[in-house]
């Protein structure tokens, strides 16, 4: 069994449910407000350890109340937080989530530790880097740092996974240090600059992404499921199952967490891609982020029944 290291964000997600969202100038009450934890890197963490890999991450809080809970939720979870800094002088990262009467979110983020986690940073955690072989990486630390992580741990032949969530496009010299890319459909349009709305877009997308350099890709299609290719040529196609979608969020975290979690105990391609929809698809039948995140034996549950 491998493990796995994620370097990426820690937020507290401030969920404000309302009827209607706010117009400018306008002052409106919340029906409910919710706190759960959150943040991309974190939610990949916790969905790696939930579905039964030693993970660790790395990443920064802010000395607060806010950063206690974040740490100690993914200490609960079975993740390694004695790489997490507690930066003085600055907030835990946070993101304001509005939810309308029908469903309709906006959202602000407040990077805050997150937004400047630096490569002294990564130095200083070094050592709960040596032993993970898989490292998982996305795009809520700033861009100099990813950029050094990824410089510094392709160089000694870690296993680099690489969500580019949220979208941005990166420059072209990184996609050769990285040997799975998973990202979503808009994501894959941002990155490739072609309209990803049918699977023979998906497919072109994957090309010029393979093309670039990466050895595997996975674009997460939703409802739709997803689409795999390699720079082998080998492409699969799987649909998602069949779910009372509560929430959507965390969706492709889950995807992502639980799928680097089956490939570091070993499972072949298309059984650890069946367990990551699997999980997945648990995560968008219950509401929030860490909090819909589900264990492994509810997923071996759900695989079993799926598969009489
Ligand atoms: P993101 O959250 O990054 O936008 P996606 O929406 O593509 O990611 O979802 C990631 C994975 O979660 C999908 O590939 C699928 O396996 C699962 N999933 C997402 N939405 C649903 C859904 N409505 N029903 C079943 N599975 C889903």
């Amino acid at each position: 069994m491998r493990s796995i290291a994620v370097i990426g964000s820690l937020n507290m997600d401030i969920v404000n449910r309302v009827e209607k969202a706010p117009l400018p100038g306008q002052t409106i009450k919340a029906i409910e407000t919710s706190y759960i934890p959150g943040g991309k890197g974190a939610n990949q963490a916790v969905a790696a350890a939930r579905a039964g890999a030693k993970a660790e991450m790395i990443g920064a809080v802010g000395m607060d109340a806010y950063g206690e809970i974040l740490l100690e939720n993914l200490r609960s979870s079975g993740v390694g937080t004695d790489g997490v800094l507690v930066k003085q002088d600055i907030s835990t990262g946070l993101a304001f989530i509005t939810v309308d009467g029908v469903g309709e979110n906006s959202i602000i983020i407040s990077p805050g530790a997150n937004g400047v986690l630096d490569a002294k940073d990564i130095d200083k955690a070094e050592k709960f880097l040596d032993e993970p072989d898989l490292i998982i990486l996305q795009n809520e630390i700033p861009y100099p740092t990813l950029a050094y992580v990824l410089e510094s741990f392709a160089a000694k032949g870690k296993y680099i996974i690489y969500n580019p969530a949220p979208a941005l496009v990166p420059p072209e010299n990184i996609y050769h240090m990285v040997n799975l890319l998973i990202l979503n459909e808009t994501e894959a349009a941002v990155l490739t600059g072609v309209k990803t709305e049918s699977i023979e877009e998906v497919h072109s997308a994957g090309k010029i992404l393979v093309e670039k350099g990466c050895r595997e890709i996975i674009v997460t299609l939703g409802a739709k499921g997803l689409f795999y290719m390699s720079s082998e040529g080998s492409t699969m196609y799987l649909q998602a199952f069949k779910v009372n979608v509560q929430d959507t969020t965390a969706a492709g975290d889950t995807f992502v967490g639980a799928y680097a979690a089956a490939i570091a105990e070993g499972k072949p391609l298309q059984e650890a891609l069946r367990f990551a929809s699997a999980a997945s698809a648990l995560a968008v039948t219950s509401k929030g982020a860490q909090t819909s995140i589900p264990e492994r034996a509810d997923v071996d549950i759900f695989l079993a029944e799926e598969g009489r």
